[in-house]
């Protein structure tokens, strides 16, 4: 069914529609979000899926160890540092105005995640385990939950894996995870790569015995071959992006590992101590699985912002207008171009928005100038590299300090007094798999 888009309609009634198509920077409040536990009755997901993607994650450990030596140290669980960044919050407050106070500014650093080298380490990888698993148990290569998973990396297991396709259309850092976990397994992985998608990454995974297939268009041309390629062929399974469950709930594990590690650094989440989140969007999967897991966890102590691309807020434009999947930032007039790659998705997961809608806090849009200006003084004041994309989440850390929006929002949720004991966390999405020349070009970049 076509829908009429009246976009200068929608401009006029919803003033936030109006600033994103000048492609201007915002703040915007979610209007939509409601406390947990009515949000519970409109999310068809619950705690006890966490705990079966957290279950599963652990069979599979001692092969993930084995498949990627790197993972040792953490037993063949992959999973990131939580850091705190008090050099870069007082960059934030000296150059940017946005004063923190007494809270504490922590780095989730899913930049530096094993095997694939961002936060699609999660739901890639574990969409990919949870595909094996069913397969391995119909086939007979494992007789139950509770047999060896190793048995997976024998030269049988690899030969049955070999004779079928993996295959995902990417923007770069899904087609890496996916391609990985793929490969090592021994299936024929396939990535199907937009135009946005990074020369370095494409020669990584043909390195690594990943096929790639170069696309002239955007994503979504991207995605709709590969979907239509593996569709054609009853031995290949296809990894989508936009509406996978799988995907989703992968990213949502998280927060219960999360929670150790702020337990560790001394940080309470309570109604006295909130936690406020900044995750950078692309189609949504990632930040909006991270944030389920939170929500989950948390509930209404937790407070999660997500950061977009002036020229790519899909997430936005969706959630703004009620639309969702059914409008896209061309639309609005915008190019859907940036330079931060990961964030280079037009229009959103219609999935992920609508769980998102009670959940998520608000926005902000950043323009991509700024990401390189983030990525240079973390690496000044930190010695911490992220790429670009990852940046984008500084933008709600300086909003959340700044803007008349995110304090209205403190305000009404009745935080303000209470901020000093807040933990604010920068989801750091990407970063460590960007060679050296790369990294090099992108600190001399000013725009
Ligand atoms: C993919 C990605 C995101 C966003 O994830 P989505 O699931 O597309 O919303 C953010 N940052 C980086 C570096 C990414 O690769």
């Amino acid at each position: 069914m076509e829908m009429m888009m009246d976009i200068e309609k929608m401009k006029q009634e919803i003033p936030v529609v109006k600033a994103l198509s000048a492609a201007k920077e915002v703040t915007w409040i979610n209007p939509k979000k409601t406390d947990m536990e009515t949000a519970k009755t409109r999310i068809s997901l619950t705690n006890e899926d966490i705990e079966d993607v957290s279950a599963r994650l652990k069979r599979f450990a001692p092969l993930i160890m084995k498949l990627f030596p790197e993972t040792e140290d953490r037993n063949g669980i992959i999973e990131s540092e939580l850091s705190e960044i008090p050099q870069m919050k007082e960059v934030l407050k000296t150059v940017y105005g946005a004063d923190l106070g007494s809270a504490r500014l922590f780095l989730k650093r899913d930049s530096d995640l094993a095997v694939a080298g961002s936060v699609k380490a999660r739901g890639g990888i574990y969409e990919v385990l949870k595909h094996s698993e069913d397969l391995a148990l119909e086939y007979g290569l494992l007789s139950g939950y509770d047999d060896d998973y190793t048995k997976l990396a024998s030269p049988e297991a690899r030969a049955f894996f070999g004779e079928r396709k993996v295959q995902v259309g990417s923007t770069g850092n899904l087609g890496v995870s996916i391609g990985m976990m793929s490969a090592a397994l021994g299936y024929q992985a396939i990535v199907h790569m937009s135009a946005d998608a990074k020369q370095w990454k494409k020669d990584y995974l043909r390195a690594h015995g990943v096929t790639v297939i170069e696309y002239a268009g955007d994503y979504g041309k991207a995605v709709a071959q590969g979907r239509a390629d593996s569709d054609a062929d009853p031995m290949s399974y296809f990894v989508d992006d936009e509406n996978s469950k799988a995907l989703f709930m992968g990213y949502a594990v998280a927060a219960e590992r999360l929670d150790g590690q702020l337990k560790a650094a001394g940080v309470t989440v309570d109604e006295e101590h909130p936690l406020f989140v900044y995750i950078p969007c692309g189609v949504g999967g990632a930040p909006g699985g991270v944030t389920f897991g939170l929500k989950e966890l948390y509930g209404d102590n937790v407070h999660v912002f997500f950061a977009e691309p002036v020229q790519a807020c899909c997430m936005l434009l969706g959630l703004a207008t009620g639309l969702h999947s059914q409008i896209c930032v061309q639309d609005a007039g915008l190019t859907g171009q940036t330079h931060a790659d990961g964030l280079a998705v037009g229009r959103p997961s219609g999935f992920v928005g609508g769980v998102m809608e009670p959940l998520l806090s608000g926005e902000v849009t950043v323009e991509d100038a700024k990401l390189y200006d983030y990525m240079r003084e973390l690496m000044e004041s930190e010695q911490l590299f992220i790429e670009p994309s990852s940046c984008a989440a500084f933008e709600g850390a300086v909003q959340a300090a700044k803007s008349a929006e995110i304090r209205g929002y403190i305000e009404a949720c009745g935080l303000t007094d209470k901020m000093k004991n807040a933990s604010h966390i920068v989801w750091a999405t990407g970063g460590k798999l960007v060679p050296q020349p790369v990294r090099d070009v992108f600190m001399g970049t000013h725009l």
